[in-house]
């Protein structure tokens, strides 16, 4: 795996340009340059008067300009010179009247004066790649700007500052510090120095992972932060699953009908409640079926079903429970994950809310203590808070919310495989298993390093050194 960093000296040459505000008519837009001839190019597009001289760090009112000097906009300019802008070239900024046609002719000049469309997230992979910035802080530069919640804008600012990034640095040099042990035993067998035992090796190991595990852990709820809780909504045909849906998302997404089996197709959509993004899939329901559409529609709820975090089972308090035909509360009966959703309280009365509940058995008495169910009416809305909080209790929400830091999937995956490495290298760790053992160590660190996107092999080697006296 290579740095992913430039040597110092390398710069793009090519200059970047792209608007950087949002898509419609504003009060401002910006158009961004960034690269080598950012500062030529902005020459170009500004008329200049008499004293003019493009300044790093001064914001200066100018015409902007075409080439035939026709007045595209007036606005300001701002110029950040290598190596102190955010993607550590010269940048230049024009911030305009936000107008489309204004800020896509800037956009166009540019071009026309050697500057070339960014790529998606350019700006980002230049700070990375010119060490601005690590992975983790790029990815969080996107998703702060995609956050719908302040809990996932101060999660993804905390991995902006990084909050993420120190902690997997301070496990890397414990990494790096244990593997410069075990190489240096390899390397100088024949020495008489003082190095770990077998037992103490161990020891350390075991004390990497779990630490690992703990920041795995922190990590998992700021992936659910980042990318949203998966929610399962399962139930018989026409137990207001569509209508439950439309309520919690606040507007007609899924097409409610009253035939049997309409939703046969899996449909997500994402709500915020308490901060926190759940992502609901509608699923085509859990029962009995000869139609082959139907079929193929309940496969899919059983994926939905293995990749939700939480799962809502929701029954319809006006019908019987023919327990034989009710796959998903037989399917669901010990899965952690479920809550228990009585919808169409509005069909029937209190009492017979009370004697369903108790009737069905949908909730152990464990399950009333923890409000893992709700009763609700998907038609009028009633209820619905409740079923919110419960939602929230069941996946930790006010955790997840305080949240330490914005995380990915690819983080998790990356610290789960450190975890399986180190694991691995403690198994039947004796006198002569060293080079297994650091083979096992080099992959675990490089997952580790993976998720900054920092891995040098040279980096490695400078610590063996200098924290071993081998030339004396
Ligand atoms: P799904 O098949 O589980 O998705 O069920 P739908 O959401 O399509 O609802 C089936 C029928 O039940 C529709 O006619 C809905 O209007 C009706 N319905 C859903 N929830 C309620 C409710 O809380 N009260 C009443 N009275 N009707 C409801």
């Amino acid at each position: 795996m290579s740095s992913g960093q430039l040597d110092e000296t390398e710069v793009f040459q090519d200059t970047i340009v792209a608007i950087a505000t949002a898509q419609g008519p504003a009060g401002v837009g910006i158009v961004r340059l960034s690269g080598g001839s950012a500062v030529d190019i902005a020459k170009k597009l500004v008329k200049k008067p008499l004293e003019y001289e493009l300044k790093p760090n001064y914001a200066r009112l100018v015409d902007f300009i075409d080439p035939e000097g026709e007045l595209i906009d007036q606005g300001i300019v701002l110029y950040f010179k290598s190596p102190f802008s955010f993607t550590g070239e010269d940048v230049i900024e024009c911030q305009v009247h936000g107008a489309p046609v204004v800020l896509t002719h800037l956009v166009q000049v540019a071009i026309a004066y050697g500057a070339r469309l960014a790529d998606p997230g350019e700006f980002s992979k230049r700070a990375f790649l010119n060490g601005k910035m690590d992975l983790t802080q790029a990815e969080a530069v996107a998703d702060l700007v995609s956050s719908q919640s302040n809990a996932q804008a101060r999660a993804a600012l905390r991995t902006l500052k990084g909050a993420f990034s120190s902690k997997v640095q301070l496990l890397s040099d414990a990494l790096v510090a244990l593997r410069a042990e075990v190489e240096a035993r390899i390397d100088f067998v024949d020495e008489a120095l003082d190095f770990m035992s077998v037992n103490q090796v161990s020891q350390k190991i075991e004390q990497i992972i779990f630490q690992v595990k703990r920041l795995l852990t922190t990590a998992s709820k700021g992936v659910n932060l980042t990318q949203g809780v998966q929610v399962a909504l399962v139930g018989e045909p026409n137990a207001g699953k569509s209508s439950l849906l439309n309520r919690l998302l606040g507007y007609d997404r899924a097409i409610v009908s009253e035939y049997a089996g309409t939703t046969r197709d899996t449909l997500s959509e994402t709500a915020l409640i308490s901060g926190i993004p759940f992502r609901f899939v509608d699923t085509a329901g859990l029962r009995k079926t000869d139609s082959k559409i139907e079929k193929l529609g309940i496969e899919r709820t059983h994926e939905a079903l293995k990749e939700s975090d939480c799962i809502v089972s929701v029954h319809d308090l006006t019908v019987g429970l023919n327990a034989s035909e009710s796959m998903s509360q037989n399917e669901l009966k010990n899965d952690e994950r479920v809550i228990w959703v009585l919808n169409k309280s509005d069909l029937v009365g209190e009492e017979a809310v009370k004697q369903k509940v108790e009737q069905q058995q949908l909730c152990s008495n464990s399950d009333l203590f923890n409000k893992k169910y709700a009763v609700v009416s998907a038609l009028s809305g009633s209820g619905l808070e409740d079923l919110e909080r419960v939602l929230v209790n069941q996946v930790n929400g006010q955790e997840m919310a305080a949240c330490d830091f914005s995380a990915r999937t690819r983080h998790v995956e990356a610290l789960n495989r450190c975890v399986l490495y180190l694991e691995q290298s403690t198994v039947q760790l004796d006198e002569s298993s060293w080079d297994l053992l650091a083979e096992d160590l080099r992959f675990g660190h490089q997952a580790l390093q993976e998720i900054t996107g920092t891995f040098s092999s040279d980096e490695l080697l400078g610590k063996i050194f200098s924290s071993f006296c081998i030339g004396k």
